[in-house]
């Protein structure tokens, strides 16, 4: 295999993992950013618990893609969640599998998980062009990075794979606005929308002065006929958390079709509505229902205030039993693609062939976010980032040592 002058653009997992598989296969690597450091959004995902990936079975791992899960599944399948923990571990940091199934670095942390890897990455040869903004390709196919300055170099490579990201937390880096550059070159490019985010409820001013930042734990969630347990924090505006996240995507979809949504949360959803019902139809004997509810349905004072923002809680045992298990809230919307973890939308499938490279431009590959999926916390997003940043790694290999580079390049030429 001839060595071959390669470029990476976007050095967040899928970008790096790529650039690590490139430079592993023998290729001169550079990888550029627009940002003055790597990986922030990955460090970011550190700082509550780096949840890389997931130890469920296989087929029930790829459900969590729905629609995309089709054009995702070979790539998983080539870079399974085995793998990454494998090449976590291979970089120095145990894994270990939490209770609900969630894989995590020892540590918890991305920090000395990419401090390993930007080492192998060096000792690899890769080179790391920081404050480098994608800025498109010229009429002769020449790829365009604009330095701090304004200045835009054109800078021909044997083959380029854009790894830029979506669109949420754009302070991190990825700001989606390599959407417009790559729609004026003619690419579809499905529009961004905030997935894995906070949910609006016009809380009264009580509830969110006190409550505010605690987090409901053990709860169960549903919206339709989809429940989810885990937790949810309160927030100043409404809800965000796990639970909240797993539901996100459906609950956009009811936002944009109605402009509301309704979630019926269960504060005790170990328990029947039966039993509950039998809990609290003691005798209150003067207690105030604060107490009778903290004592007679294990409720804390955050959920106990919740049931009132539904409404007068009821007297009756059967109905207050009934509210405790499907207590609804109205969601009056989502929170944007500022604070969301993830971002929905980004490059059409029908514009990558099935080694991710870009059909209009041959030996440009595309990975990670800022192809058109979407999945829910829970290790879903970092797997699906790296096997993507693989499969164009292993792409553009092949692209480099079949000659398709040069056919395309002669195919190119001829039609300009
Ligand atoms: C708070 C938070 C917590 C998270 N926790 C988890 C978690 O625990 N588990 C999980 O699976 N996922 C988690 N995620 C999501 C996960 O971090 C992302 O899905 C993942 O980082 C996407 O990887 P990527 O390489 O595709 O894109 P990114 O990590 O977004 O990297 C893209 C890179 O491209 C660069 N870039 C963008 N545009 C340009 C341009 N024009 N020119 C040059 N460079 C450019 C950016 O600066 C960035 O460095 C979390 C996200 C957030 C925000």
């Amino acid at each position: 295999m001839k060595p071959e002058r390669v470029a990476v653009v976007g050095a967040g997992p899928a970008g790096l993992f790529c650039a690590e598989t490139l430079a592993g296969a023998g290729h001169h690597v550079t990888i550029f950013d627009r940002m003055p450091s790597p990986a922030r959004k990955f460090l970011m995902a550190g700082r509550g618990g780096l949840n890389l990936t997931h130890s469920e079975p296989l087929e029930r791992f790829l459900t969590h893609y729905g629609e995309a899960s089709p054009r995702l599944a070979p790539f998983i399948r080539a870079f399974m969640p085995d793998d990454l923990r494998s090449w976590c571990e291979s970089l120095g940091e145990e894994t270990f599998v939490g209770t609900s199934g969630r894989v995590f670095p020892k540590s918890m942390k991305a920090s000395p998980l990419l401090r390993a890897w930007l080492r192998r990455l060096a000792a690899l040869g890769v080179r790391l062009e920081t404050r480098q903004r994608f800025a498109g390709f010229d009429e002769t196919g020449l790829m365009l990075m604009e330095s701090p300055s304004g200045a835009c170099e054109a800078m021909s490579f044997a083959g380029i794979v854009l790894a830029l990201g979506g669109a949420s937390w754009p302070r991190l880096g990825s700001d989606g606005a390599w959407s417009d550059i790559l729609c004026r070159d003619g690419l579809a490019v499905a529009p961004f929308k905030p997935s894995n985010m906070g949910v609006k409820i016009d809380w009264t001013q009580t509830f969110r002065e006190r409550f505010a930042g605690t987090p409901l734990k053990r709860i169960a969630l549903t919206l339709g006929k989809r429940t989810v347990r885990g937790e949810a924090v309160v927030t100043e505006t409404g809800f965000e958390g796990g639970a909240v996240y797993a539901l996100s995507a459906g609950i956009r979809v009811a936002i944009e079709r109605d402009g509301k949504a309704e979630l019926l949360v269960d504060l005790r959803p170990d328990l029947s509505e039966e039993a509950l019902a039998g809990r609290v139809s003691k005798p209150r004997q003067g207690q105030s229902t604060s107490t009778f509810l903290r004592k007679a349905a294990s409720l804390s004072p955050a959920a106990i205030s919740l049931l009132r923002e539904g409404g007068d809680v009821p007297t009756d045992a059967r109905f207050l039993a009934r509210r405790i298990k499907a207590l609804p809230l109205r969601i009056t919307g989502v929170q944007g693609l500022d604070r969301a973890i993830s971002s929905a939308g980004g490059v059409a499938w029908e514009e990558v062939d099935d080694r991710l490279m870009l059909r209009r431009r041959p030996g440009v590959f595309v990975a990670g976010e800022m192809l058109d999926w979407e999945a829910p916390t829970g290790g879903y997003l970092l797997q699906a980032s790296f096997a993507t940043g693989y499969a164009a790694a292993q792409g553009l290999i092949a692209y480099l040592s079949t000659g398709d580079q040069a056919q395309v390049s002669e195919a190119i030429h001829a039609t300009r």
